[in-house]
């Protein structure tokens, strides 16, 4: 495996994807550079399985991705020529398991819907017309968003206090909320996107010397996983301002979404 200038992990809604159009709009000159210069790019989102290797098909990227929030990290068949020790897997790829099941999950929630008398619904409780109308996918996509293995999005309930009351009450069946750029997931809570990219990044760490590996987020669900890179970035949320990295030093795409993903390519490219 040729030695890349960097690895690059980023996350996709608000990120590489506008918020609201879900395609990466003013990155396609970014991400043909990427592709020309050899520079792997590992998705690493709240989206699905199905969703993810969509927008790897649509956008010609063949790379390791972690779904859902960390719950769960797929490898390409021969990806990395050595032998990673996996059993499970999924279509072409190798699966390494971080998350809760979604069954599990989604039992869970049934639970605190009663015991705390709340309007608790994932997507998995909507149909897929009103997943379309929610989220703003054609059904197609909407689909692909609702078949999670590893997490609940939730479409209810949105306000403060009840989010904090769920959250309380998931920790017993070791379960966490989490907040991404339009809606709260719930997962395992020892599954984020810190542990899923942490595991991969030695792989990567395994084939090349001293790899430069930046990642790039908009919300706090990436937080952990711009802890685990050498480079973080952070591109504006949609209101201009940046979400609060809690200290840790990040630099910041002075634009949102895929725009921002855009001035972080070619930062990288300028100054490696
Ligand atoms: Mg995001």
């Amino acid at each position: 495996m040729p030695q890349p200038p960097f690895i690059l992990f980023s996350d996709l809604d608000g990120t590489l994807l506008d918020t609201f159009t879900y395609q990466p709009d003013g990155a396609e000159a970014a991400l043909a550079c990427l592709r020309e210069v050899g520079v792997p790019l590992v998705f690493c989102s709240s989206k699905t399985f199905e969703e993810i290797v969509f927008y790897q098909k649509q956008l010609g990227i063949h790379a390791p991705f972690i779904v859902e929030n960390g719950g769960a990290v797929f490898v390409p068949d021969g990806y990395f020529h050595f032998e990673i020790g996996l059993e499970k897997r999924r279509a072409e790829f190798w699966v390494k398991e971080f998350g809760a099941a979604s069954a599990f999950i989604r039992q869970k929630l049934a639970g605190a819907a009663a015991d705390l008398e709340l309007d608790v619904r994932g997507f998995s409780d909507l149909s897929v017309s009103q997943l379309a109308a929610l989220t703003g996918l054609d059904e197609a996509a909407a689909g692909r968003a609702a078949r999670k293995d590893y997490s609940e999005t939730l479409a209810a309930p949105s306000d403060p206090k009840s989010l904090a009351r769920l959250e309380r009450y998931l920790v017993s069946p070791g379960l966490a909320l989490t907040s991404g750029s339009r809606f709260f997931t719930v997962h395992g809570a020892n599954a984020d996107k810190g542990r899923a990219a942490e595991w991969l990044m030695e792989l990567f760490r395994q084939v090349h010397e001293n790899p430069l590996i930046a990642a790039v987020g908009d919300a706090t669900n990436d937080i952990p996983l711009l802890r685990q890179a050498d480079k973080a970035f952070l591109v504006q949320k949609t209101d201009g301002s940046w979400v609060d990295a809690g200290g840790l030093p990040v630099e910041l795409a002075p634009a949102p979404g895929p725009k921002g993903f855009d001035w972080v390519v070619r930062h990288l490219l300028r100054n490696v």
